[in-house]
């Protein structure tokens, strides 16, 4: 066979044009997701104040398994798809591994993540539909980034709710987000009732995803013209981001390479569930056999260590029940820099998936990822986001079980994104200042306890 290029690229041709919906595929579909009020399944009447129309069609439906692209959305990804798939040659080397390591790159956009694959998307619906713009929380800023880079592209309003703590670490990032036309608002803010109640309840509180979702969604329901959108998490994040693993799976069947092993870092579970969709449908309908690993942060470790249960998805039980991995909707994680992986929950998709055994899941702790984040920039050029490297740590310790056991895996990781933004994270771990922070079992019983009663 051919030799593995360092970039495995595809065509613009061999571009996916439908998205996979990995529930068609599931026996068992995840839990649907309840009306906070009536503890009822929701329902697309129900769901449309709040979501676009489209997108709450796309959040309901487990059944459908491949929703076709709309060519205006594949005209934007063409602008930076495919992502290439790198074959870490150089990591290899470094690490003395017989291991063979690929990963799927989704940093070369200005959002510097996977995410605006969804973004594009959501903002297209949203447009179709008429509507005047979109409200939606940021954590670590870059879901806020490619949104506003979504809307601006089809001149919609973007109003973000940046959680206060990434604000005041990442004046940059809110600077791109302005340059891109959208108002930037740190959270808790003063401006929505939540907001106020929280700041009440938690005075100087850093913020967290759960309490910023919550005056997002209360900001989109009391405008005219507006609805609310939210970067991960939800089934139709996921299933936007099938891209990633869509593109993936037809670049290694290209160069007839079978993945053994397939590593993401989860926080909400969007680029981990779209990258390894198309492979989890394998499983379930039998066809082929994969190692998945979700890969979280110690300090917010909702897989690991959290309940399979209804929650409410935002601090201010606004948003729809989904059951999920959850910490409780009242826990705020430590002020740590895993910013995009500090979310209480857990993709409903992701967590049924991990319930019946089809992934497994680690906590790695953040000393451990930002040393593993540095041997990949030193090696393999690019500066990964803090949240990308809680994947690379797990993919080079497995490397490194590889070469005492001289297993050649093929050990493929998402690299979702870069970390230029991140650089006071980076400047804390190369000044020996940066900590571990575990939250202890009784702290997290705290927030456990304040899970709702559903049955
Ligand atoms: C947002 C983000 C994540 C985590 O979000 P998921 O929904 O779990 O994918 C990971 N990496 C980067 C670079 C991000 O921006």
């Amino acid at each position: 066979m051919n030799e593995i290029p360092y970039k495995i690229y595809l065509e613009e041709n061999e571009m996916p044009t439908q998205w996979y919906n990995v529930r068609g595929d599931m026996k068992k579909k995840p839990a649907p997701i309840l009306n906070p009020e009536t503890l009822q399944p929701i329902t697309l009447e129900e769901l449309s104040p709040i979501f676009c129309e489209e997108l709450a069609k796309q959040e309901l439906d487990d059944t459908t398994t491949y929703f076709e692209i709309p060519e205006e959305i594949r005209n934007f990804y063409k602008m930076y798809r495919p992502s290439p798939l790198v074959r870490a040659y150089c990591l290899e080397k470094k690490l003395g591994t017989p291991a063979h390591i690929y990963y799927k790159f989704e940093g070369n956009n200005t959002s510097g993540s996977h995410k605006l694959n969804s973004a594009i998307a959501q903002a297209y619906y949203a447009k179709k539909q008429g509507l005047k713009g979109v409200t939606t929380e940021t954590g670590a800023g870059q879901w806020g980034t490619a949104l506003s880079m979504a809307c601006s592209y089809f001149d919609l309003d973007c109003q973000v709710y940046m959680v206060k703590v990434s604000y005041e670490q990442k004046p940059f990032r809110r600077e791109v987000m302005r340059t891109y036309g959208a108002t930037v608002t740190p959270s808790p803010s003063m401006n929505t009732e939540i907001g106020k109640k929280i700041n009440a309840e938690f005075p100087g509180t850093t913020g967290s995803l759960g309490c910023a979702i919550s005056e997002a969604v209360e900001a989109a329901t009391t405008q005219e013209g507006y609805r609310y959108v939210l970067g991960s998490v939800l089934s139709q994040v996921l299933l936007h981001q099938s891209v990633i693993g869509l593109e993936t799976k037809a670049a290694l069947d290209k160069y007839g390479i079978k993945a053994d092993m397939i590593i993401g870092c989860a926080g909400g579970g969007s680029n981990l569930g779209g990258l390894i969709s198309p492979f989890a449908g394998q499983m379930l309908r039998g066809e082929a056999d994969y190692e998945i690993i979700a890969v979280e942060p110690a300090s917010c470790p909702s897989l690991t260590r959290g309940k399979y249960a209804y929650d409410f998805c935002d601090t201010g039980k606004v948003c729809p029940l989904a059951k999920m991995y959850t910490l409780g909707s009242g826990f705020i994680p430590s002020a740590n820099h895993a910013g995009g992986l500090r979310y209480h929950g857990m993709s409903s998709v992701i967590s049924e998936l991990y319930d019946q055994g089809l992934i497994s899941a680690r906590s790695v702790e953040q000393t451990k990822v930002f040393e593993a984040a540095e041997i990949f920039a030193r090696v393999e050029g690019i500066l990964p986001a803090p949240e990308s490297s809680h994947a690379i740590r797990v993919a080079i310790d497995e490397a490194l079980k590889c070469k005492e056991t001289g297993e050649e895996k093929n050990i493929v990781f998402g690299l979702t994104g870069t970390g230029y933004f991140d650089m006071v994270a980076y400047e804390k771990f190369n000044n020996g200042e940066m900590s571990d922070y575990i939250p202890t079992d009784e702290e997290l019983k705290k927030s456990l306890d304040t899970l709702p009663k559903v049955d």
